[in-house]
């Protein structure tokens, strides 16, 4: 429940912007999506470009071969080459989804001013240019990937300013002017729909995949880690950082005592409850993004402390005992519930060999059989080295 308002507050989608209300996540989502942002921006200019240039062509055929034809060939000629200039830009800022953004925006700009001048220079087309117009505007919201508002800001410029541009200079019945006037009003509706909903969709793919990732890394019970995630991701990475930075890595591997009694007394569920409230305390008090807190068996819990001497996984671990130890449980009234802790710190100042993150865990595991066999509700420990 927890988990899945936690997943809501990062996962809110602001309605009309089609984006992520919270900013940690949208940055995310655009960083991952940063790659086939860049392929999809990249192929779209090129296509772009080319069929500015083909154009040229209609140029001839209107005006001639003449100078009329030759200046809008190097206005043509201009955007495919701000189009190149972009592609430029975002290989030389390959991790900035801001130069992708710019150079759509930049590349939008100029081959909307380019195509006003065009429509300038032959004004007897006009229902034409609106039908062109249409296309240009499927291609801002749709084709090239770019913030809807900001696409919809260039649309909706370039749109007012045709129409002014064809008020101007056009000699176009009034007929016409509605019929093209309602074409755009519904090819800008159009691709601004269906901007929002593509923005829509590939974050909520996105949502879906993160809370995948997470169910597949999170126990279900206890919302602590799990062993796949120890596996994938905690086993060499801890040990590595520790190493590469010469700091101290401490586990502390905990077990409740005499679990079985509380199953066999006050059933599975009230097992299940003592669990959960374990797990929410070694949560509450180790250090969120930093420390790790994995089940590691059925009532076993691995906590991994980077750059921790043996001195505080102690005192953490002391802390835990006597936290849970004082704790009442919805279970039991009468009597304490307590837990023993096996500590191991390798400080990786002094020590140069090669280590790995299992064989720490195996010291741990001996302390806390140690803590077992001399007494339960203890604390024992071993520097590695
Ligand atoms: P010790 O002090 O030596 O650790 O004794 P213990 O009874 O805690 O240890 P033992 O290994 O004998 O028993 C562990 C028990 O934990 C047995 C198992 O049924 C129970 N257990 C494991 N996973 C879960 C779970 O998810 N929920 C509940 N309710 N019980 C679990
Ligand atoms: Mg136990
Ligand atoms: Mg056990």
């Amino acid at each position: 429940m927890e988990f899945n308002s936690g997943l809501q507050d990062a996962f809110g989608m602001a309605r009309w912007r089609s984006e992520f209300s919270n900013h940690d996540t949208e940055s995310r989502f655009l960083a991952g999506q940063l790659g086939q942002t860049k392929s999809q921006l990249r192929s779209a200019l090129i296509f772009c470009s080319f069929f500015y240039l083909l154009f040229s062509l209609t140029d001839i055929a209107v005006l001639g071969s003449g100078s009329d034809a030759q200046t809008l060939f190097w206005a043509r000629l201009a955007v495919a080459l701000t189009a190149a200039a972009s592609i430029l830009l975002i290989y030389r800022q390959p991790d900035s989804v801001r130069v992708a953004r710019l150079a759509a925006c930049i590349v939008e700009l100029v081959g909307m001013a380019v195509f006003m001048l065009i429509v300038s220079y032959r004004p007897d087309e006009i229902p034409w240019h609106a039908m062109s117009m249409a296309i240009m505007l499927a291609v801002i919201y749709i084709f090239i990937p770019n913030r809807l508002a900001y696409a919809l800001a260039i649309a909706l410029t370039a749109t007012a300013g045709f129409i002014y541009l064809v008020l101007k200079i056009g000699n176009v019945k009034p007929a016409d002017l509605v019929t093209m006037s309602m074409l755009l009003t519904l090819a800008n509706a159009f691709g601004g729909v269906a901007a929002w909903r593509y923005n829509r969709l590939a974050r909520e793919e996105f949502r879906a995949r993160s809370n995948l990732e997470a169910v597949s890394v999170l126990d279900h019970l206890t919302g602590c880690f799990n062993r796949r995630y120890l596996h994938e991701k905690l086993l060499d990475k801890e040990v590595a950082r520790a190493q590469r930075y010469g700091v101290c890595l401490t586990v502390i591997l905990c077990d409740l005592d005499h679990f079985k009694l509380v199953n066999d007394n006050y059933g599975h569920h009230g097992g299940d409850a003592v669990l959960s409230n374990f797990a929410q305390l070694l949560k509450g008090m180790t250090r969120e993004h930093i420390d790790s807190v994995v089940r590691y068996g059925g009532e076993e819990f691995l906590l991994i402390l980077p750059e921790t001497d043996l001195s505080g996984g102690i005192l953490l671990a002391e802390r835990l005992r006597t936290t849970f130890a004082a704790t009442l449980h919805a279970v039991n009234h009468n009597s304490s519930l307590t837990a023993s802790f096996g500590v191991a710190c390798v400080d990786f100042a002094s020590f140069d060999r090669a280590i790995s993150l299992y064989s720490l865990i195996e010291t741990a595991d001996e302390q806390l059989y140690l803590a077992k066999t001399t007494g339960r509700n203890r604390v024992t420990f071993r520097q590695v080295a």
